[in-house]
Parts: C-alpha cells; structure tokens; sequence
C-alpha cells in the first residue's frame, strides 16, 4: 500500500526502522525491509516535496488514514538501499575516508569507529 509521507528519516535504527512523518503530521517508523519503493513527489508553490513509501504490510488497517497513492506534481522514483556507515564515535560525524587517523570535527582517535545504517534513495 502506498503512505503519504512529509519527511523521511536517513539512519535506520538498530531494530531495522526508519522514521518518518505523514503528512498529517503523525510520527512514526517503518520497517526498513517492507519498503518496496517511494516516490518522491515535487508539487510547485506551497506544499514542496512530498514522499509516497510502497510499503509492504500484513495489517493495512493500521496505516488507512495515511494511505494515499502518489499523483500529480513531478515524480522521481527510488528503489531503497541500507549502507553501514562509520561515524566518529565521539561526536557522530561521519567518516568520508578510513584513512583518518582522528576525527577532523572533535579530535577523537578513530581507530574503533562506531557504524550506523543509513536509508539511501537510489534510481533504479
Ligand atoms: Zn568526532
């Protein structure tokens, strides 16, 4: 089913989930493996972006009220992938290049680097 979403989170958390907000302002965070596909919708004027999220789910009921399939605007479709990303332990930046040696934000060693997932939205 499609959801209608405002903002889409980019760290998926360590249970596998993103957050995201529908666009009737409801927070919440969707199973990262049940999303198909979104497509992110440029409507000019006002309202900007908005994110349409193909999502995989055996209780449809729960997500009716934020359910709604993408029209108009200008469409960009994605296919989604999760990347492990190192990020300085210390401070959370993200680490571009293993070959610091500190982190070049707060001066942390960065031998034992923390790692993070991340959503990426990439063309299919
Ligand atoms: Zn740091």
């Amino acid at each position: 089913m499609w959801l209608k979403c405002e903002w889409i989170g980019k760290t998926v958390s360590e249970k596998g989930r993103v957050p995201v907000k529908f666009a009737d302002g409801t927070k919440y965070s969707l199973r990262v493996d049940q999303i198909e596909k979104i497509v992110e919708v440029f409507y000019p004027g006002a309202a900007g972006y908005v994110y349409y999220v193909l999502y995989k789910t055996s209780h449809p009921e729960f997500y009716e009220k934020w359910s709604e399939e993408p029209d108009g605007g200008y469409q960009s479709e994605y296919d989604v992938e999760v990347y492990k990303v190192p990020i300085c332990p210390v401070c959370g930046w993200e680490i571009e290049d293993l070959e610091y040696e500190e982190c070049p934000r707060c001066g942390a060693p960065l031998y034992k680097p923390k790692y993070i997932t991340r959503l990426i939205l990439s063309k299919p």
